[in-house]
């Protein structure tokens, strides 16, 4: 862990800071992951499955984003896979991008990065990813006993504040164009773009969340955040957790035993 800590510094001093920060998450619903279901299995059922196709949908955006470029000329790259509780896995990747392709204004930021939910009449499935996959909560007052909430409040800071235009650079991180629109009913709750997770693609159908590393003060911090200590727990948590899916009828019958 340390080590590959210490390449990754080494890579900074290489090719500079990291750009982009992305976390991508497997989505259960994906058709190839229920397509591949038998009888009355769940995605649960599955880790097998689920891992092979997230595992395909990632070299997929990596194929994007460094041969086709969809941010710009790809410098150098990290990812880190992690896997959540459910066993659902997700990965951060750090991108750092060449000196054409930096991303400097908020314009810039405004292409890639969008805080805002899309307008249903005109993209609809878009619309129906992004209300799904990366909306935050709602927590706080409306719903108190979200896992977010911290004595009373959201350890994440939603719901952010409304913004007319993106700020770029606010203690590292800028601050999302978030405009004040009608909001809408997801579910039984009725939100808008305060509760918005900075988004990217369409084309995933997963939740995608990108942050823009505007200043040298973050990039420590992340380079921290993606190879911190619990990622050796993790490995070891997913070897288990599939031996034990997998043998979890074997076991039951010995346990019984
Ligand atoms: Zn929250």
């Amino acid at each position: 862990m340390q080590q590959n800590y210490q390449d990754a510094m080494a890579m900074v001093r290489k090719f500079g800071k990291p750009d982009l920060f992305l976390t991508f998450t497997c989505n259960p619903s994906w058709s190839e992951i229920l397509n591949s279901m038998e009888g009355v299995q769940r995605p649960e059922d599955r880790p097998d499955i689920i891992v092979r196709v997230f595992n395909m949908k990632l070299k997929e955006l990596l194929e994007d984003i460094c041969k086709h470029g969809i941010f710009g000329t790809v410098l150098a790259y990290i990812y880190v896979i992690e896997f959540q509780k459910r066993g659902l896995p997700h990965a951060h990747i750090l991108l750092t991008l060449d000196s054409e392709s930096k991303i400097r204004t908020k314009d810039d930021i405004d292409k890639f990065v969008s805080a805002e939910l899309p307008d249903p009449c005109t993209d609809l499935r878009l619309f129906q990813i992004v209300t799904k996959c990366m909306v935050h909560g709602p927590c706080g007052t409306i719903n108190i006993n979200f896992p977010c909430m911290r004595d009373g409040q959201c350890c994440k800071s939603f719901p952010k504040q409304f913004k007319d235009d993106t700020e770029e650079n606010v203690n590292g991180y800028p601050i999302y164009r978030r405009r004040a629109t009608e909001p809408v009913q997801v579910g039984k709750y009725s939100i808008d773009n305060r509760w918005v997770v900075p988004w990217l693609l369409k084309k995933f159908n997963a939740h995608i969340n990108v942050e823009v590393c505007a200043s040298v003060k973050s990039f420590k911090y992340l380079y921290k955040y993606v190879y911190k200590g619990h990622d050796a727990a993790s490995v070891l948590y997913c070897t288990l957790f599939l031996y034990f899916e997998y043998k979890k009828k074997v076991l039951w019958i010995m346990m019984k035993f």
